[in-house]
This record gives structure tokens, sequence and C-alpha cells, in this order.
């Protein structure tokens, strides 16, 4: 089969079913035939005016960790010619990503930005403020939401912070060489370099976490260890050390949005729905665009694997004739 990069879909055609697509590539538009159309296009997270419309006010400033072209043009084709929009249209996958980072996703440096060994630390916003219970849970079920949180708090960004006795655990992503980073021997040496934080207010949140621990059991990065805090707000639930040991390290993270949930209805053979909970005939949607499988957070893996079972089916039923 042809395939053409560079190559823009601008419209579906419907004439009863789909029978065709408008493509836009350099200067040239061109109007394709088909039979049946596959919309694999993505959400609309490289969409600072949708992500503004749909997730509400603050993303327009987020950062986008993947590609720019993912801009929701595949939910708005679908939509003009009468599929039914559905699933979770405020809610995104969003993780701690560097401040520092480029406005979408930088191909050499792919997933570095992220920053997801926090259950490890403490997290600290611009009042110097915990605002997350930073071992809720493994990271794998914490880090799609709490880029949202990041998002939520002054200015969008808070620090991670990491003491010596937890530094050696510390994920890959923290090695690389365009992170934003800072050390310091002591605690108060620290809340210095924490640039745009309440330096005292970071030194009493760290000071009243450290009391709050219950340090008669044991510390295991490995399983859900319950050697949590108590009696402060929030919670810090599992793998809670003191901050008192230097070196310290710092690293200012802001939201970056992998893809947004809300999306055109399907139903399990990826067939387009309109609002009826009729097919368009020849229409078929897979991936980011296909709505109702994320509502509020995510189980890490599951992008790729929506994707690829729901294109495979996609394609089948196209090349099909479903
Ligand atoms: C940095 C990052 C890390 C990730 N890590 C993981 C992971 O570890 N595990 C996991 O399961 N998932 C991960 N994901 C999520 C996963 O990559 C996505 O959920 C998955 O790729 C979505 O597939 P898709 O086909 O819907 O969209 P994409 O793979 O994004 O493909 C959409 C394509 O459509 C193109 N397009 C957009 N508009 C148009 C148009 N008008 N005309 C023509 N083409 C268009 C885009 O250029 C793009 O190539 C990650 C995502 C990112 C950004």
């Amino acid at each position: 089969m042809e395939i053409r990069y560079d190559t823009r879909a601008i419209e579906l055609h419907r004439d009863g079913g789909i029978s065709g697509v408008t493509v836009r590539s350099g200067g040239t538009t061109e109007r394709l035939d088909a039979d049946a159309v596959v919309l694999a296009a993505g959400g609309f997270q490289a969409n600072a005016e949708m992500r503004t419309r749909y997730l509400g006010p603050g993303w327009d400033l987020a950062k986008v960790r993947g590609t720019r072209y993912n801009t929701g043009d595949g939910i708005q084709m679908a939509m003009a010619v009468g599929a039914s929009p559905a699933g979770n249209w405020s809610g995104c996958h969003a993780v701690g990503w560097d401040q520092n980072a480029p406005e979408f996703g930088d191909l050499a440096v792919g997933d570095g930005f992220q920053k997801h060994s926090y259950p490890f630390g403490l997290i600290v916003n611009a009042e110097g403020q915990r605002f997350v219970d930073e071992g809720a849970d493994f990271r794998n079920y914490t880090y799609a939401k709490y880029g949202r949180r990041v998002l939520e708090q002054t200015n969008q960004f808070a620090w991670q912070i990491f003491d010596s006795k937890v530094t050696h655990l510390l994920r890959d992503e923290y090695k690389i060489r365009q992170v934003t980073k800072v050390t310091a021997d002591s605690l108060e040496e620290l809340a210095v370099k924490l640039e745009g934080v309440d330096n005292e207010a970071f030194l009493a949140t760290v000071a009243e976490y450290n009391d709050s621990i219950d340090q008669s059991v044991p510390f295991n990065p490995n399983v859900l260890d319950g050697r949590a805090t108590a009696g402060i707000t929030p919670p810090k639930s599992n793998w809670a050390n003191t901050i008192e040991d230097g070196p310290f390290e710092a690293y200012a993270v802001t939201c970056g949005i992998t893809f947004t949930f809300g999306g055109v209805r399907i139903n399990d053979q990826a067939e387009v729905l309109d609002d009826g909970g009729d097919h368009v005939p020849g229409l078929y949607a897979a991936g980011e665009m296909a709505a109702g499988i994320f509502f509020f957070n995510y189980p890490g893996g599951s992008g790729l694997t929506a994707g690829s079972v729901f294109g495979k089916i996609a394609g089948a039923n196209a090349a099909g004739g479903s």
C-alpha cells in the first residue's frame, strides 16, 4: 500500500457512508476516494486552544511530551461527519516534566524530561508546601495524574526533593544533561537554591514531615512498605524517609501532557458511532482519539496496548468492508 508522509488529512467526505478524505501536502490539496477510513490521528494535546477549552484554564501553558501534530484534527473531522463525542473530555494523561523542557517533545531526549522517582522524595510548590501523597502507590499508578496536580500550583511548577539516602534509587531520566537540578550540602543552602519557593515555609514543611514519620517501619522500595507519615496533610503513605542527610538533590518540574482522554465514540469493532448509536458507515477509529477507555487516571503501558488492539481491529474491519 502507498504511504504518504508530510501529508495532512483535513476533511472526511460522507455520501451516505464515508467516501473519501481530502489531504494537503505542501501547497497541494487532493481528494482521495476510499470505501473506508481508519482515523488514528491522536488526541488534541498539541492544540493549546482545545486544551484550554476542554481541560481548563492553565492548560494552554502545559508542555507537550510528544508530537506537535496531534492537534485534534481526527476528532474534529469525525465529528463534522456525524461522529458522537464521548469519554472524559476534561481528562488527560499528564506527568511531572522538566520545567525547562521545550514546548513539544524532543526526539533526541525522548522520555528523559519526565521525572518519576518522586515516590522516594518530597514534592513542594512555590509556597513551600506539599500537595500530593508522593507515596500513595507505585509510580505506575500515580504518575499520569500528578502532572495535573503540578499544573494547579502557583506558576505551574514544583520541586522534587531527595536526600542522600535515596539518590541511588533515582531513575535514569534524572541523570540526563538537559535537567533543571540543584544540589546542596545543607537544607538551609538547598532552600535558597529552590528558585521561586518560599524558603522559610519549605524548611518548616521538611521539619514537620521529618517529625511525622513512623521510623519503626523498615524502608523497602520494592513493595508498598507502609512506612508512612502520621498527622500531616497530605500524608505520605509509603517510602517516607527523612530529608536530613545531605548532599541533597532537587529537580524542578512542570506539567507535561501526554495525551487527552476525550474523543469519538467507538464500539468493540472500532466502528465510529453517531449520537444515535449507529455506525457511521466506513469510519473507524483507534488510539488516543477513540474515547471511553481512560477516565481520571491511567495504568502504565496501556496507551500503546489500546492503540495496537483497536488499530488491528479497525484495520481488519476496514479491509473486510465491515
Ligand atoms: C513521551 C511519551 C511516552 C510514552 N510512553 C508510553 C509507554 O511507555 N507506554 C505506553 O503504552 N504508551 C506510552 N505513551 C503513549 C502512547 O505513545 C500513545 O498512547 C500511542 O502512541 C497513541 O497512538 P495513536 O496512534 O493514537 O497516536 P500517535 O502514535 O501519536 O500517532 C498519531 C499520528 O497521527 C498523525 N496526525 C495527527 N493529525 C494528523 C492529520 N490531520 N493528518 C495526518 N496525520 C495526522 C501524527 O503526526 C501522528 O503520527 C507515551 C507517549 C508519549 C508522548
